[in-house]
């Protein structure tokens, strides 16, 4: 080796360095703070304080690591005291949240031509030639950002590889390989440094929920080498699954490697613990691998947290590198969370925070296998969660024909409509070319637990020909094979594996604490029973919202309810009512019953007419046939109800004023129902809501009659029963005069979906067009109907709630708008005073949890002086 220069000696600072806030020497008491060093550099405060084998580190704070990448260089005299002339230095990132990333790892800085004869004498030339080797190849890729095939060519085993990486290194360059380990050591941290401040690095750890101005410190390690005389290697351990978080011994060791090899090269790499499969560390370094566990242990007990330590063995000697939060998914993560709370490691409060209360969407429905590769052909709005796959249909007629052969199918509509409920019921999942979050797919989507993609206006969904086009001019037909992925907006081509949804008995135990601590209510959204179910199911506390009209959509009943609303007379209309009576009847009875005495909020009718009839010549045609009329006048009918904007015409309390007759038969059903279920079970006592009110008056003429039907019911059952009537608050005057709405009820219900529609004069069904576009310019921060607008939206629900508990202190208050299950807007409606938040049956245990952290969060800040 011709290239030999002389190592730079450095005055020893040591003593100053432990004491520095921004170059600082990890001792017991040093000035280290994950909010000034990262996560990375406290952990390893924590190792050195639990006395475990960590070798010498110091560590750069945020501050300090900024200025190395604005050109300022440390003083790397003070840096490098605290380690031998010998040493050869790791540097590693910590930033202060470890899911944050950071730039990779560099290993063995300090060496050069004359430590490297050292190193032969010392580990043997193997050994030695490896570790070179590795740092000038890192060197060269990420301080130097040479392209990393240059070193393609080179066999690690060729006895001149060393050589031949140094050449190609000085070739590329035109410059020889730096020998000063100060200098190499300065070039990797600016190098990390600047990697860390790049465009592309912040905008991915943004992603990842870093703020803006996320800062980055670095650790620089001595080396224990993991190669050389004796038993040496290196390797990764922890103590439970990261999949299950089961209790397991899990990782790898790999003889005469360094980093994270072991993992790299799982083949040739060894068990921890004794294992049929092969050889083990257990087995090779017996005492080694007792200290290892005895470590790990220790620290998940001190730490208060699952931990995978990275180690070395030197000789025989262990070394503990590196702590990091074990990596885990969110069945493990809950698995994690209690059990350390029931080995009395943390408390049952803490376990509760320790799960993100979104990831448990991954225990409630199917998910892509995250490690499974991804076919893309587009992404929309992740309506509602999960995944599933199955062949493409185009109409609700061939997805239920699909299931009748016992075949998925995924349901793809330009956008679904109440007709499709049939198909969406048969459908393994539904995409919709347009839409939004509080679209009629994505609603009854998030009801049923069905995956489900709206607003894919990339894909072009030709239905007539029966063909869908990807962006990239991809074409796929009726009958091939596609997945939706609702858990964050992907369609993608084939059938990638799937994980399956499991909610286990650690999930349970965790949802029993949540409602040990929680301190609003949580209801669920139900209108059949199969959801009534789902939401006993989950534990929630009640019904919120039962949206009534989806009723009238099942088997027979569309063609009764489209002769209510073709009579022409008061007396037909009677007589198709009369035929839907016992219908209804029937249906709350048997909500009444799953729910077992707990609340259920029904709202009356709400959707325009027209949404009940046919909207092409051939449904005309049929519905002629069934009601036995000309097909003009079926047309002319049809004609005669279409509104201009039928979200804001002819709906809700309007309809219940023009056409009372819905309202009362509504009244009656839910009355006879009400004195049949508690017949049986708990006495029930219905709620009464009454939607799209804008007027006190709609009020006082909907309470008339509704209190004359209870009237009439009572006297004719001779049978007494009370029931609470409440108004929807849908329409931004609602809101601002909830004082006047306020006396003639017992609560209000805040409907966020059509009340962010009304202030933002925003239609829910086509804003997907232009959501990505407002939200990517930061017109709106959010999409607003899937996260709350509390400063527009919010201030009408802080001025609704006061104005109607100023005149009705007992007022009840909630929320049943999609945003019911959103852990903000939860946050939102608990510190405006609400009693209870309403949302799909299968977002209530996320409801739960989201609760249960918001009062835990308080009663810490309560405590903290
Ligand atoms: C709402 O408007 O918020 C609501 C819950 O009602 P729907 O979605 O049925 O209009
Ligand atoms: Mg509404």
């Amino acid at each position: 080796m011709p290239l030999i220069r002389r190592i730079l000696r450095q005055p020893r600072k040591v003593a100053a360095v432990q004491q520095d806030q921004d170059i600082t020497f990890i001792t017991p008491t040093a000035p280290v703070a994950n909010e000034t060093h990262g996560g990375r550099a406290k952990c390893l405060q924590r190792l050195v304080r639990l006395d475990l084998p960590v070798p010498k580190t110091v560590a750069l704070s945020f501050d300090e690591v900024h200025r190395i990448a604005s050109g300022e260089s440390p003083d790397m005299a003070a840096l490098m005291a605290p380690f031998s002339d010998q040493a050869l230095l790791c540097v590693r990132p910590s930033s202060e949240d470890p899911d944050w990333g950071g730039p990779g790892a560099i290993l063995n800085i300090g060496i050069n031509d004359a430590r490297y004869i050292d190193l032969c004498d010392q580990l043997g030339r193997d050994a030695a030639t490896a570790m070179y080797r590795r740092f000038v190849q890192s060197y060269a890729i990420h301080v130097a950002r040479l392209d990393p095939d240059m070193f393609d060519h080179i066999a690690q085993d060729d006895p001149d590889s060393l050589t031949e990486t140094l050449r190609a290194y000085e070739e590329e360059t035109e410059e020889e390989f730096p020998q000063d380990p100060a200098v190499q050591l300065l070039e990797v941290l600016r190098s990390m440094a600047r990697a860390w401040e790049g465009t592309t690095a912040r905008l991915l750890r943004q992603a990842k929920g870093a703020p803006a101005d996320a800062g980055l410190g670095l650790v620089v390690q001595e080396m224990a080498h993991g190669m050389g005389q004796g038993e040496c290697g290196s390797g990764v351990i922890q103590l439970v699954n990261s999949k299950t978080g089961d209790r397991k011994i899990t990782g790898r060791y790999l003889s005469q490697s360094q980093g994270r090899d072991a993992l790299a090269q799982q083949s040739a790499a060894l068990f921890l613990e004794r294992d049929p499969r092969g050889p083990s560390l257990q087995e090779l370094a017996p005492e080694a691998f007792d200290q290892l566990i005895e470590h790990t242990r220790l620290m998940r007990i001190r730490l208060r947290e699952e931990m995978q330590a990275e180690f070395t063995i030197e000789n025989g000697r262990l070394h503990i590198l590196d702590g990091v939060r074990v990596a885990r998914n969110a069945h493990a993560a809950i698995r994690i969370a209690v059990s350390l709370a029931e080995d009395g490691i943390i408390p049952r409060e803490e376990a509760l925070t320790r799960v993100d209360p979104r990831a448990i969407n991954e225990l409630l429905h199917r998910q892509v296998d995250p490690d499974a590769p991804r076919d893309r052909l587009a992404s929309g709005i992740a309506a509602s969660p999960g995944a599933a796959s199955g062949k493409i249909v185009f109409s609700a007629a061939e997805a239920q024909a699909s299931a009748a052969h016992g075949e998925a199918c995924v349901l793809v509509r330009r956008e679904t409509s109440p007709e499709d409920i049939r198909g969406m019921h048969a459908a393994a999942a539904v995409l919709t070319e347009r839409g939004g979050m509080t679209s009629h797919a994505a609603v009854i989507g998030r009801g049923m637990g069905l995956p489900c993609v709206v607003g894919a206006s990339a894909l072009k969904v030709h239905l007539r020909r029966k063909v869908i086009t990807a962006p990239d001019g991809r074409e796929l037909r009726a009958g091939d094979i596609i997945t939706i992925d609702g858990t964050n907006g992907d369609i993608l081509a084939g059938e990638p594996p799937l994980m399956k949804a499991a909610q286990d008995d650690a999930f349970q135990t965790l949802m029993i604490w949540a409602d040990e601590f929680r301190d609003i209510g949580v209801r669920a959204n139900a209108d059949t029973p199969a959801d009534a179910q789902t939401a006993r199911n989950f534990k929630a506390q009640g019904i919120g919202l039962c949206r009534t009209e989806h009723m009238f959509f099942e088997g027979d009943r569309l063609t009764v309810m489209r002769e209510m609303i073709f009579a022409d007379t008061s007396q037909d209309r009677a007589a198709a009512l009369e035929r839907l009576l016992p219908m209804q009847r029937a249906d709350f009875i048997e909500l009444f019953r799953i729910m077992q005495g707990q609340p259920v909020c029904i709202r009356l009718f709400d959707p325009p007419l027209h949404e009940f009839l046919p909207h092409d010549r051939a449904g005309h045609r049929e519905l002629a046939e069934a009601l036995d009329l000309p097909l003009s006048d079926v047309t002319r009918r049809v004609e005669a109800l279409t509104e201009y904007n039928p979200m804001l015409g002819m709906r809700g309390v309007r309809l219940g004023i023009t056409v009372p007759e819905i309202y009362d038969m509504q009244a009656r059903a839910i009355f006879e129902a009400t004195i049949e279920a508690s017949r049986e079970g708990e006495p029930v006592v219905p709620e009464i809501m009454i939607p799209l009110v804008s007027a006190k008056r709609e009020v006082e003429l909907v309470k008339t009659r509704v209190d004359a039907v209870a009237a009439a019911v009572r006297n004719e059952k001779g049978r007494d029963f009370t029931y609470r009537l409440g108004v929807m608050v849908e329409t931004p005057r609602a809101a601002l005069r909830a004082g006047e709405i306020a006396p003639h009820v017992s609560f209000l219900s805040f409907g966020t979906n059509d009340l962010t529609q009304m202030t933002y004069g925003l239609s829910r069904d086509d804003a997907g067009r232009f959501m990505s576009t407002y939200v990517q310019q930061g017109v709106f921060p959010e999409d607003p109907f899937h996260d709350l607008d509390t400063d527009g939206v919010g201030e009408l629900l802080q001025i609704g709630a006061e104005r109607g508990r100023a005149v009705r202190p007992d007022l009840v208050l909630s929320i049943c708008g999609e945003h019911g299950g959103s852990p903000e807007s939860i946050a939102f409606c608990r510190d405006a005073g609400f009693n209870y938040v309403s949302c799909s049956p299968f977002r209530v245990p996320v409801a739960r949890l989201a609760a249960a952290q918001l009062a835990v969060k308080d009663r810490i800040t309560i405590k903290k002086p």
